[in-house]
């Protein structure tokens, strides 16, 4: 009976005990813990991989003025590819702007003898002076009208087209690829709605079959 006593004596020690038990259980447990940690943290010490630039772009770094920073939903790489601007040459080589580009405003007509709006820019130039492409193209029309004289159109793509009015006799024909300076025709008369500006050429832009400020696409400083 001598392992009863025991076993009684046992029970009777971790019934007075249970507190301080339990209490040394829980600092070993917490201890246990503590080790662990250590030793892994001790770990972590190895060189771990850079953070590669698109995953620090992803971060949002905390405000130091407690404010909540949204998302930053703008993707890597952006949607929208801006175009080169396109810039025109002069459409006349060593031309002078006789009457400029007003639709916003009225200038006087000398021929139609009133005030009205000007799509476009007159060029004067020296005699036997040629009207040239301003961009590379493709010749899209080559056409006479009273008003407009010979009008040569050359179509950029993208809605893009420059229109040459005035000339004499175009020296291009429809279809034709053009490029930068290829000449389209000597500066005219014409044109009966311009014919007392003298020789010269009536220079259009169009954007999307409206028309647009040459300014846009000129290079800037020749206003
Ligand atoms: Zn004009």
């Amino acid at each position: 009976m001598k392992n009863k006593g025991n076993a009684q004596k046992l029970k009777a020690f971790f019934k007075k005990n249970i507190y301080y038990i339990v209490m040394i259980v829980c600092i070993l447990a917490i201890a246990a813990m503590i080790t662990v940690a250590v030793v892994l943290g001790g770990e972590e010490t190895t060189p771990v991989p850079a953070p590669t630039p698109g995953d620090v772009t992803d971060q949002n770094p905390p405000d130091d003025s407690g404010t909540v920073t949204p998302p930053d939903d703008t993707p890597d790489t952006p949607v929208d590819v801006t175009p080169e601007p396109i810039i025109f040459g002069l459409p006349v080589a060593g031309g002078t702007v006789i009457k400029d580009y007003a639709m916003d405003t009225l200038v006087w007509s000398s021929t139609l003898k009133q005030y009205s709006v000007h799509p476009g820019i007159d060029y004067k130039a020296a005699e036997g002076a040629s009207a040239v492409a301003v961009y590379d193209g493709v010749v899209s029309s080559v056409t006479y009208d009273q008003l407009n004289g010979n009008v040569v159109k050359i179509d950029h793509g993208d809605g893009l087209v420059t229109i040459y009015s005035s000339l004499e006799e175009p020296v291009v024909s429809v279809g034709q690829s053009v490029t930068e300076g290829t000449a389209l025709g000597l500066l005219g008369t014409s044109a009966t709605k311009e014919m007392s500006d003298g020789s010269h050429l009536h220079f259009e832009v169009s954007l999307n079959g409206e028309v647009a400020d040459p300014y846009d696409y000129l290079p800037a400083g020749d206003k």
